[in-house]
């Protein structure tokens, strides 16, 4: 496994799996694809032994990428607990949790939440307000079925707003928050 994988993929690997302690313990392969940036292959039961696979390109490898495969693990794994443990399964789903676990994941854009033109080509700029806003989503989740669409709709603001240094972070007011 590790022959295929460069070594800064492997460093990559072990910086993200430590944002996992749920995946402590449990035996992951890692595969390597170039068909995809990334996929993850799952039993259809939660089985004790179960087998994870993950596969990634190695090529312009991003921890983004390497978190939301390991979030569908998760996904797959917190299938079995209920309440506020538990992640929903899907591809935006899978993208909210992973902002939402770390900085580290924040390194590019996410593939499947809607994301407005100035969000996605600003990325690093807007990187840490997202993040905030899929964490702030989370919460709302326990409380408001659509939060996904509360989520996007929330981005979609971010997009419209001036980038300037002061933004973002400090005009963010998330009302429900504490
Ligand atoms: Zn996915």
């Amino acid at each position: 496994m590790k022959r295929r994988l460069t070594r800064r993929a492997v460093i990559m690997l072990e910086a993200a799996l430590r944002q996992f302690p749920e995946l402590d313990g449990k035996k992951i392969t890692i595969g390597h694809t170039r068909a995809h940036l990334g996929s993850a292959l799952l039993p259809r039961r939660p089985e004790p032994e179960a087998k994870l696979t993950i596969r990634l390109k190695v090529r312009k490898l991003t921890y983004n990428t390497i978190g939301h495969e390991l979030t569908h693990l998760a996904q797959w794994l917190s299938r079995q607990s209920a309440g506020a443990a538990r992640i929903p399964g899907g591809e935006k789903q899978c993208d909210v949790w992973t902002l939402a676990r770390s900085r580290l994941f924040c390194d590019d854009a996410p593939g499947y939440l809607k994301l407005p033109r100035a969000v996605r080509e600003n990325w690093p700029k807007h990187a840490a307000s997202v993040r905030a806003l899929c964490i702030a989503a989370i919460r709302k989740r326990k409380t408001h079925r659509f939060y996904l669409k509360w989520l996007e709709a929330e981005i979609k603001q971010l997009g419209r707003r001036p980038l300037s240094d002061a933004s973002g972070r400090k005009q963010l007011s998330l009302p429900w928050d504490g």
